[in-house]
């Protein structure tokens, strides 16, 4: 009997994920990764919500460094709303060793990865041709999990996305000074897409950074000039996220998108480890039920809820982004007492659900009725 063979470009968290389901399911899994080695270059705060990272990875003390019970969200007026949760909500991970953990699951489920190999086109056809520089194999299904640089996504798909993600800078400092169970976000006055964080890994080192269109380095000096005087910074790179929503091609037939190059991240935080990780279960079940049943429609059917919430997230935050200051949410969440509500319904990864879900009770509608209210002045 002939082979049923997938290929996976990309050993980023997406489509190891990927890998290692079709791999389990029965067929013969190849992953294309350009860098030599599994994890590296580092780009990631490692903030994964509990349940996220148990579902697509499991929660193996070996990537596990820190567990977070709380977030500060300060305002650029100073004032603050803090979310407090009486068990960790989220953990802080080394990216590094929790990509070689799902390299290591994918290979014991019997795929092959072979390190150092770019690629460098893919051909459809009745069967479709991965084009390396070292030549081409033919593969009846093809996952393209290639993150940010989406080269083979737009030569695959066109431009789903029209706009260029956000640079993003990230430092590793140490002598944060934070409280280590708790994420940090400020909305600073030299900010308008996103805001600057803290993630500590521990009581002495941080991941700090901020996103910005245009002089992210200068600006994240700044901050942390401003926020941590004392602090020793020990690395940093700049790399890009994404907060424009998923994209609606890559989701049919037997070449699909996963992971960042799909833009599956989260429109308020960039997130895409879990939304990435979730999606590429979808994709690669979907993948199995194409090669093996003839049927097509499975990916879009599976993440149609996680789309819905991702789409309306975004729309919600552009509309938003043009009316509201954030820090007059964060002191209007602070005034409501949303703390209480967000802690029985808070979910890191949906984010749209969260807030329909936060609304209906008393405090909720203190928020919605603040929020308006600001909206009319
Ligand atoms: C500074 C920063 C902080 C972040 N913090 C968080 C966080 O705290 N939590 C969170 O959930 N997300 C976070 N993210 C986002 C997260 O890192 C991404 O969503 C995640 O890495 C996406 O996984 P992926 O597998 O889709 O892509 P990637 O992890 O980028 O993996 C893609 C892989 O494909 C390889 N590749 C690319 N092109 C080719 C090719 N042609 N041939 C072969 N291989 C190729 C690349 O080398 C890479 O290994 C952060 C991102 C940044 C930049």
């Amino acid at each position: 009997m002939v082979a049923v063979r997938v290929a996976v470009v990309g050993g980023g968290p997406a489509g190891l994920v990927a890998a290692r389901e079709l791999a389990s399911s029965g067929f013969e899994v190849t992953v294309f990764e350009e860098d030599e080695v599994i994890g590296r270059p580092e780009h990631c705060a490692g903030l994964y919500s509990v349940s996220g990272l148990r579902r697509i990875a499991g929660l193996e003390r070996r990537f596990l460094l820190n567990a977070i019970r709380g977030a500060v969200f300060t305002s650029v007026r100073g004032s603050t709303f803090e979310l407090r949760f009486p068990h960790p909500v989220a953990v802080v991970a080394d990216r590094e060793e929790l990509d070689r953990h799902l390299a290591e699951q994918a290979l014991s489920a019997g795929a092959e990865i072979r390190l150092g190999t770019g690629v460098v086109g893919v051909r459809r056809g009745m069967r479709h041709s991965v084009v390396t520089k070292e030549g081409s194999s033919e593969f009846d299904a093809v996952i393209v999990a290639e993150g940010m640089s989406r080269r083979l996504t737009r030569s695959l798909f066109g431009d789903p996305f029209g706009r260029p993600p956000l640079p993003i800078a990230q430092f590793l400092i140490s002598r944060h000074g934070l409280e280590r169970d708790k994420v940090y976000v400020w909305f600073e006055r030299y900010l308008d897409e996103y805001f600057s964080y803290a993630v500590p890994i521990d009581e002495e080192l941080a991941r700090v950074g901020l996103a910005c269109r245009r002089n992210v380095m200068e600006l994240a000096r700044r901050f942390l000039k401003e926020r941590f005087p004392e602090a020793r910074v020990l690395g940093h790179y700049v790399h890009s996220i994404w907060l424009d929503g998923p994209a609606s091609v890559g989701l049919d037939g037997s070449v699909v998108l996963v992971g960042d190059c799909a833009g599956q991240n989260k429109p308020l935080t960039g997130g895409g480890v879990v939304v990435g990780g979730l999606c590429a279960l979808a994709a690669a079940r979907h993948v199995a039920v194409l090669l093996n049943e003839g049927r097509d429609g499975t990916y879009r059917r599976l993440v149609r809820g996680i789309y819905r919430d991702l789409n309306w997230t975004k729309r919600l935050r552009d509309w938003a982004s043009r009316r509201i200051d954030p820090s007059d949410v964060v002191e209007l969440a602070a005034e409501a007492g949303l703390d209480d509500v967000l802690r029985r319904v808070g979910d890191m990864d949906m984010h749209f659900r969260t807030l329909l879900m936060s609304l209906p009770n008393p405090r909720g509608l203190m928020f919605l009725a603040g929020l308006i209210r600001s909206l009319l002045v």
